[in-house]
């Protein structure tokens, strides 16, 4: 057996990888052939002279010491040799301290990474001076103890130091002669296990690895040197990747190599694999894996001729929740949803994150329409329960958009395109539901589009402005108050009106930064009006859905009250029964707040909704507000005027105020006032006007209309 009496010399000697030993100052003690050969000097040349003679970059000298110097060892920085013929070569080295009883010495490893070309010339002449050395080691075999001429320790020593693994196996049986002390560390099995079961590494190899592993050695050429990369699993199941640089010395049998552990490594590259391709909060595939993913169904579809859809989900409320709660509660609820729409789908379905807070969902194979109104019923009723991150309830609700391959269109572009078109018409049909799409839904989207432009445009430039309606109290036939509306004056859509931008500003989350200003200018009016007026005037404000959902609502608007020194009759709200149908449970909370701090809430648009008296009756509600459509249209149907008047006598019965909107001419006011209706709101007393108009009328004491005088 040639081998059993190789020296740890031999075995450097016969290493792919380079090694040296330094002294403290970057003085080379020891380098091995594979040394040489990376930079073509000869040993010579090489021998105590600096190492920053041979390196290509300076600077990776000082870091790498630093790096010794505090942690003792410094592993992988890509380092730049320079070459005797002028080239750079680029390997990876680890870097090690080694302390003998008086000095330091530095223990280095390095591995040649550099291209193709240079891998290739340093094959050839490894296999050269394979066959060279073979005959000096040859001539070794039978020395007893090898002269240590260049170190001032052992090689032993200097083997069992070095942080990779140093073997050399049988090359036919593959069974172990020599490893160094590493592998104890990196397989978690003691060394002598090696030695004494010399095929226990082979088993150790990951089972999906070792046919791979096995052919690689059966192919190795003698005298060749090449990489391999496997996994193994250590007795405690921990699974660990080893990169392997191994040479086939065919005279001694042996296959040589050094193991690097690169799992942390791979880790990392598997990570960044991973992050390309996922959404790094909710963990979900990202927009780059749908688009790849959506080709490669697409070509199967086309193949098989299956129906594809694509699903386009989009958060109803959640710009809000993330505006006003902060991103890291909107983050965590975005991680929540993820998996609960994970959970909801079935595996076949892929769902993505395709940002912000909207997700696409792919179903593939499909079979009937049944199978994708289910899934998006079930994604839908993944909102039914809410939200709970941090103690506190989210109320969160989902519209989906679908398209379908190929009655929609036949690339992923226009599919996701169509979905999302879809997508706004489910929130414009009530949100909370699903709509397929059709190809009459794009005049739709461009408008809604077009809108939403102009509300950016108008929060830019402040184009907005608030107008005040003036409110007429039936009994006195004074001006009581006044309703806040909101004017969008852009250059550009001179009449577009509240009832054209609300509901986009309430789809885009916009209406959360509107509302804060209707907020803020009502308040600044109601000062101005209230200190030019002797009787005290209110201003009722609109409350949209997005505002009243926020829990903290009632606490934020009695704060501004607060900070403006306005009385709790100064202002009060409008709330339509759609926006306290949206969570009941949420609203009675709300509104009873209001109610104990003094503010007056009026149901506004009444009788358009579910106006149903039942409920109702359990709300702390002060006022309804009769719909306009009710009024303008009351002498063209006698069903408008019993309608007005059984909701006036039921809600004076219910000791609630009754509030008449749309009076355009006198005929109506005198029909209202005969009715008992309360309040008067309409064009025949005056449109909304801008604040300084009411300021100089109440200045003046001017009315703001004529009506007759009440009977006295
Ligand atoms: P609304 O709350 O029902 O407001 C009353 C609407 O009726 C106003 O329309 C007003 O100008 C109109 N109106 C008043 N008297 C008459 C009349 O005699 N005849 C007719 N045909 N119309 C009359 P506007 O200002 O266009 O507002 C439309 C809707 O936009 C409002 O309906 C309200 O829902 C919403 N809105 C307006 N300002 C705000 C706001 O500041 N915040 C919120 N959330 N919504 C607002
Ligand atoms: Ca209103
Ligand atoms: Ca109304």
């Amino acid at each position: 057996m040639a081998y059993a009496s190789l020296s740890a010399d031999d075995v450097l000697d016969n290493l792919p990888d380079a090694i040296l030993v330094l002294d403290g100052l970057g003085n080379i003690e020891f380098a091995n052939h594979a040394f040489f050969r990376m930079l073509g000097y000869a040993e010579e040349d090489v021998l105590n002279r600096n190492i920053l003679h041979f390196l290509a970059d300076d600077a990776i000298f000082d870091s790498c010491m630093m790096d010794l110097k505090k942690q003792g060892y410094c592993l992988d920085q890509e380092t730049l040799f320079l070459h005797k013929d002028g080239s750079i070569v680029t390997t990876i080295k680890s870097v090690r301290m080694i302390d003998t009883a008086e000095e330091h010495h530095i223990l280095v490893n390095i591995r040649n990474i550099s291209d193709i070309d240079t891998l290739n010339r340093e094959l050839d002449l490894s296999k050269r001076e394979a066959l060279e050395q073979a005959g000096a080691l040859a001539a070794l075999v039978d020395s007893k103890e090898k002269e240590l001429t260049h170190a001032k320790m052992q090689l032993d020593e200097v083997l069992s130091a070095i942080n990779e693994i140093i073997w050399y196996i049988d090359d036919k049986t593959l069974t172990v002669h020599y490893v160094s002390n590493a592998v104890e560390l990196v397989f978690g099995v003691d060394k002598l296990a090696f030695i004494q079961q010399p095929r226990l590494w082979q088993e150790m190899v990951y089972a999906d690895d070792r046919q791979m592993m096995e052919s690689f050695f059966q192919t190795l050429q003698p005298g060749s040197t090449q990489t391999v990369e496997f996994r193994i699993e250590r007795p405690d199941g921990e699974i660990r990747w080893l990169n392997n640089r191994i040479i086939h010395h065919p005279s001694m049998e042996l296959f040589i190599g050094v193991t690097f552990d690169i799992t942390d490594s791979k880790n990392t590259q598997d990570m960044i694999e991973f992050l390309a391709y996922h959404d790094s909060l909710t963990k979900l595939p990202n927009r780059v894996y749908l688009k790849e993913e959506m080709e490669r169904m697409l070509v199967r579809a086309n193949t098989i001729s299956h129906a594809m859809a694509v699903m386009f989900l989009d958060l109803d409320n959640f710009k809000y929740i993330n505006d006003s709660m902060g991103h890291e509660i909107g983050d965590e609820i975005l991680i929540e949803v993820a998996s609960r729409l994970n959970d909801a789908l079935e595996h076949k379905a892929v769902c993505t994150r395709f940002g912000g807070d909207e997700f696409i969902i792919l179903l593939s194979d499909i079979q009937d329409m049944c199978d994708i109104e289910y899934a998006a019923s079930r994604l839908n009723g993944c909102f039914e329960k809410p939200f709970l991150i941090r103690d506190h309830e989210y109320f969160i609700s989902s519209s989906i958009g679908i398209s379908l391959f190929p009655q929609h269109a036949a690339t992923s572009t226009n599919l996701i395109k169509h979905a999302d078109t879809a997508m706004y018409q489910a929130k414009k049909e009530g949100k909370n539901r699903y709509t397929f799409y059709d190809a009459s839904m794009d005049a739709y989207v461009n408008e809604f589009l077009r809108i939403e432009n102009l509300i950016r445009e108008g929060i830019k430039y402040n184009y907005f402005s608030l107008y005040f309606q003036p409110l007429i109290e039936a009994s006195s036939r004074k001006v009581k108050g006044f309703e806040a509306l909101l004017r969008l004056e852009h250059p550009e859509a001179a009449d577009l009106g509240p009832e054209k931008f609300i509901p986009v500003a309430e789809a885009t989350g916009d209406i959360v930064h509107l509302s804060e200003f209707v907020f803020k200018e009502t308040c600044r009016f109601s000062k101005q009006i209230n200190t030019l007026s002797d009787t005290e005037l209110f201003i009722a404000v609109n409350i949209s859905a997005r505002q009243f959902q926020d829990a903290n609502f009632t606490q934020t608007f009695l704060a501004c009250l607060n900070e403006n020194e306005l009385s709790s009759s100064a202002i009060r709200v409008e709330l339509t029964e759609s926006v306290i149908m949206d969570n009941l449970e949420l609203a009675t909370e709300q509104l009873n707040q209001l109610k104990n701090a003094g503010i007056q809430a009026a149901l506004d648009d009444f009788g358009t909704g579910y106006s149903s008296f039942e409920y109702l009756a359990k709300l702390p509600i002060s006022t309804i507000k009769i719909d306009k459509s009710f009024v303008i249209g009351l002498f063209e149907n006698e069903q408008n005027r019993h309608i007005i008047e059984a909701m006036t006598t039921l809600a004076h019965a219910m000791s609630m105020k009754v509030t008449a909107e749309g009076v355009e001419s006198s005929e109506h006011a005198e029909y209202l006032l005969k009715q008992g209706v309360d309040i008067l709101q309409g064009f025949y007393i005056s449109k909304a006007l801008p604040p300084n108009a009411i300021l100089q009328n109440i200045a003046a004491k001017r009315p703001f209309f004529e009506l007759e005088e009440p009977a006295s």
